[in-house]
């Protein structure tokens, strides 16, 4: 069959922050934004993607609009390998202008559509592609906002536990919100993520109660997300260090591993390559370590997310960024069940088909 027609559609969904106003990067206001990519086959199958979206759509959108959909009309695609293929050509064609950002964004919203596509072709799921579901439903962790405030991060913590979370993942770099996010939530596994704000000689201050707060895994301390062997000497002292989402595609995260940076490896499906990229980070030798991908969207990368690790990683758990959304684009499909779980669907390809009303009224184009 062959590509007709390529679509980016920028969707705005409402959602309520449980905490006080947030600086997070993320989201304006109360509308999170998703870039979506609808991909049309002359056999009438629809595929959709995910290219990591937020503040960075408008760019994402020309790029794919500039360099990548006209190359892709017209091209015939019949399986899996088809992918393969045609990802082999658009990243040679396309490496001078960045292996990661941009380009790779709308790389990975077009290798989702595409699995898509060929799960709908062959009637599977994708996660049946990639040898089939090893389990049916993930641990959740709940994502919170950067608060900034050591009220507001042991509030919205226990909140998201009273919910049914089991794991609670931070994006605060003071200490203040992480102590007392740890005191009000007990023995609850707590992770804390900085966004690369530290460095190694602040990592030395605060180790110590870095260490008090029995962190689940910390993720991306330090600047520069590359400073492996700063990530090394992390582990060495005790931390067990989660990185990756901003890692560029397979290759880097195989520098990851030989440099021992990192105990979780989380490659993100909108922003590595899509799908294509994380079944080669899955399949590179475990050595004391696990692939937990990054997944704070809600859109067809949040599906993606669902059947690679249902196939490939069962040991990881599944992230989930705590907000109420106020229009879901899957019906519910991000929400947990009574004991913090969210189950993997296994409709044809991304298990779930999007909600086309959602699409359309909140349709920001
Ligand atoms: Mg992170």
């Amino acid at each position: 069959m062959k590509i007709i027609k390529i679509e980016t559609i920028t969707v705005g969904l409402p959602f309520e922050n449980p905490g006080p106003e947030s600086s997070f990067a993320i989201a304006e206001k109360n509308i999170l934004n998703s870039l979506l990519i609808k991909i049309e086959t002359d056999k009438g199958i629809i595929g959709w993607g995910e290219a990591f979206g937020y503040t960075s759509i408008e760019t994402t959108k020309a790029a794919l609009h500039s360099m990548i959909i006209p190359h892709l009309i017209g091209k015939n695609i019949e399986n899996k390998y088809d992918i393969q293929t045609i990802n082999k050509e658009l990243h040679l064609k396309l490496h001078i202008f960045g292996r990661y950002g941009i380009t790779m964004f709308a790389l990975s919203g077009i290798d989702i559509a595409l699995w898509d596509i060929i799960g709908k072709a062959e009637n599977k799921s994708i996660s049946e592609l990639l040898g089939g579901l090893k389990i049916n439903s993930l641990k959740a962790y709940a994502s919170l906002f950067l608060y900034d405030n050591a009220e507001a991060a042991a509030k919205v913590s226990v909140k998201a536990k009273n919910e049914g979370y089991t794991i609670i993942k931070l994006h605060e770099n003071a200490m203040a919100p992480i102590k007392s996010s740890r005191e009000a939530i007990g023995n609850t596994a707590l992770m804390v993520d900085v966004n690369c704000v530290w460095s190694e000689d602040h990592m030395e201050e605060i180790k110590n109660t870095l260490t008090e707060a029995k962190l689940y895994w910390l993720e991306e301390p330090i600047w520069p997300p590359e400073n492996y062997s700063g990530l090394s000497k992390l582990r060495d002292q005790g931390f067990i260090i989660a990185s990756g989402e901003n890692a560029c595609t397979a290759y880097q995260f195989k520098e990851m591993i030989s440099n021992k940076a990192a105990d979780i490896l989380q490659p993100s499906v909108t922003k590595v390559g899509g799908i294509s990229e994380i079944v080669k980070i899955a399949a590179l030798k475990k050595n004391n370590f696990r692939v937990v991908p990054h997944s704070p969207y809600f859109g067809p990368g949040f599906m993606a997310t669902l059947q690679v690790i249902g196939a490939l990683t069962p040991d990881s758990e599944i992230e989930r960024l705590y907000v109420d959304l106020k229009a879901d684009l899957y019906n519910g499909a991000s929400n947990i069940d009574n004991k913090g779980n969210i189950s993997i669907p296994n409709g044809p390809g991304l298990g779930m088909e999007p909600n086309l009303e959602i699409i359309e009224k909140y349709s920001v184009n």
